[in-house]
């Protein structure tokens, strides 16, 4: 690769970033990354009547949550460097008067035309169209046939005094007529198009503002970008692009358009609907729309490891070519490949979200997790020692998916049990359970050195002399401690509250339950 590596992440602020747009800035991201180039956020923002106001610090904040910081983008915001670079601005809105120039650049060379023909009259073509069973399209065919308003039919002079009145206008890419294009794109391979079936797209309009399309191919080549990584739904948009880049006798960047992201059950892109339905978030962070105050979930909220969530997205749609799954940030620069991004859909898997950051809570180290744990268990009126609810999290964590269910994994090592779990007593509290507990209670406070083991040889020497059998000591014990049958080893929960703790404990039940 001659040029320098140059990939743009370019959403349009119109709500909470899908996890689908999330992927194309990761992918991005690793791109550039591996090549050693740079990445960047432009917000695309011409359209201001989907402009939403929230939704580029939502952006912003995604990225920074998924640690996937950005090289150059608008400037107040960058994580890094802000002026490296001279492509700013990184907002188009910004950029309004740069577009002028090249929507009269394509009407010079004669790529672009203008066009008068108002909505009410092009519905009225529409509709004419769809009453002959026929669907309207705006080009070759009919843009000089004297029925549409335009450049292409109206004098000069007409056209200046048209626009010198004030009446709106667009301007219009000339499609070509009869031509068979061969474009290539790095996932799909080649794709051969009939220049006949394309449109005439709107590119720039009287207010000043220029359409998604002209905006877009400017830009990706002022800011001399390589590489445009997006998603599948601007595959149809392809055809324009590269014609716009020959318009201009610009060079073209290299195009990888990416595979959608498909529902759990059923056909289709994955929607907000479906984590609704099956109750799981689409978005990377908690967003509100401030219109309807509607709350949608986030995987930051839900208790995902930012690290997990980016690993699991990593391979919706790229596979590293062997078992391998667990991947860091790092690893991920160093494998990804876009040869190896599939060119069919990734179903969501929920469940195997959920396993990532489980994998990655194993991972974590203990003293990390104490303290996220700690934040919890402050809530709830109770202050430990970190390395007693580190010790805490060493004996639960192999069971805990996330950092939110240490607490039902864990709660009796922070408070004596309230309530038995009546079927556990049902089944466990015999006659003589209370003097065996009070015999096992009076083994276990002679003893000196109090560490699990130690604990643990004793008190079963202690059953197997007395030939009790383990489960009618065991079972209550437990319930005595935990409340429930359930929890760690029972010997390391000994440990962990301390002699008296538990002696205290089984006084309880024996009182409540005898
Ligand atoms: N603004 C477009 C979007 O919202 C960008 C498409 C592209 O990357 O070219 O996704």
């Amino acid at each position: 690769m001659s040029q320098r590596v140059r990939v743009r992440f370019a959403p349009s602020p119109t709500g909470p970033l899908h996890i689908g747009g999330v992927r194309t800035a990761l992918y991005n991201y690793l791109f550039a990354k591996k090549h050693g180039g740079d990445f960047i956020l432009r917000i695309e923002d011409t359209d201001q009547t989907r402009y939403v106001e929230n939704a580029e610090q939502y952006i912003i904040d995604s990225l920074e949550w998924c640690n996937i910081p950005f090289d150059e983008g608008p400037a107040s915001t960058a994580l890094s460097n802000p002026s490296k670079g001279n492509y700013g601005p990184y907002r188009q809105s910004e950029r309004k008067h740069l577009y002028k120039k090249y929507a009269d650049l394509l009407l010079e060379n004669g790529w672009a035309y203008i066009a008068f023909d108002t909505s009410e009259q092009l519905d009225a073509h529409r509709k004419q169209h769809e009453e002959e069973g026929k669907t309207f399209i705006y080009n070759w065919h009919n843009r000089e046939k004297g029925r549409l308003v335009n450049s292409l039919v109206l004098s000069d002079e007409e056209v200046q005094k048209r626009i010198e009145s004030g009446e709106n206008y667009v301007v219009r890419f000339k499609s070509p007529e009869n031509e068979t294009l061969i474009l290539e794109d790095e996932i799909r391979g080649q794709i051969t198009i009939d220049t006949n079936i394309l449109d005439d797209k709107v590119l720039f309009k009287s207010d000043g503002m220029p359409t998604y399309h002209l905006a877009n191919i400017v830009d990706d080549h002022l800011m001399e970008i390589s590489h445009v990584i997006r998603g599948e739904e601007w595959l149809p948009s392809l055809p324009l692009h590269v014609l716009l880049y020959r318009a201009f006798d610009w060079q073209a960047p290299k195009f990888a358009h990416l595979p959608l992201i498909l529902k759990p059950v059923g056909k289709g892109k994955l929607s907000k609907r479906d984590g609704d339905k099956l109750g799981f978030p689409v978005f990377p962070l908690e967003y509100k729309n401030e219109q309807t105050n509607d709350v949608s979930r986030g995987y930051r909220e839900d208790g995902y490891f930012s690290d997990a969530f980016v690993n699991m997205l990593s391979l919706l749609g790229w596979n590293p070519g062997t078992e391998q799954e667990i991947f860091s940030l790092e690893q991920l620069i160093e494998a990804f490949d876009l040869s190896r991004v599939s060119k069919s859909g990734a179903k969501f898997n929920p469940d195997k979200t959920k396993w990532f950051n489980q994998q990655y809570m194993q991972q974590k180290e203990n003293n990390e997790l104490a303290d996220l744990f700690a934040a919890i268990l402050k809530e709830k009126g109770i202050e430990t020692e970190l390395s007693f609810v580190e010790k805490g999290i060493a004996l639960v964590k192999e069971r805990a998916v996330f950092v939110s269910d240490f607490w039902k994994l864990s709660h009796f090592l922070f408070q004596t049990p309230e309530t038995y779990d009546e079927k556990a007593v049902k089944k466990q509290w015999k006659e003589q359970t209370g003097s065996i507990l009070e015999e096992v209670s009076s083994v276990i406070e002679s003893i000196d050195e109090f560490s699990s083991g130690h604990i643990e040889s004793i008190v079963k020497e202690w059953i197997t002399n007395k030939e009790i059998g383990f489960g009618k000591v065991m079972q209550p014990l437990r319930l005595s401690l935990v409340g429930a049958l359930q929890g760690p080893h029972l010997f390391d929960i000994i440990e962990m509250i301390g002699k008296q703790e538990t002696l205290f404990r089984i006084q309880k039940i024996r009182s409540e339950l005898s």
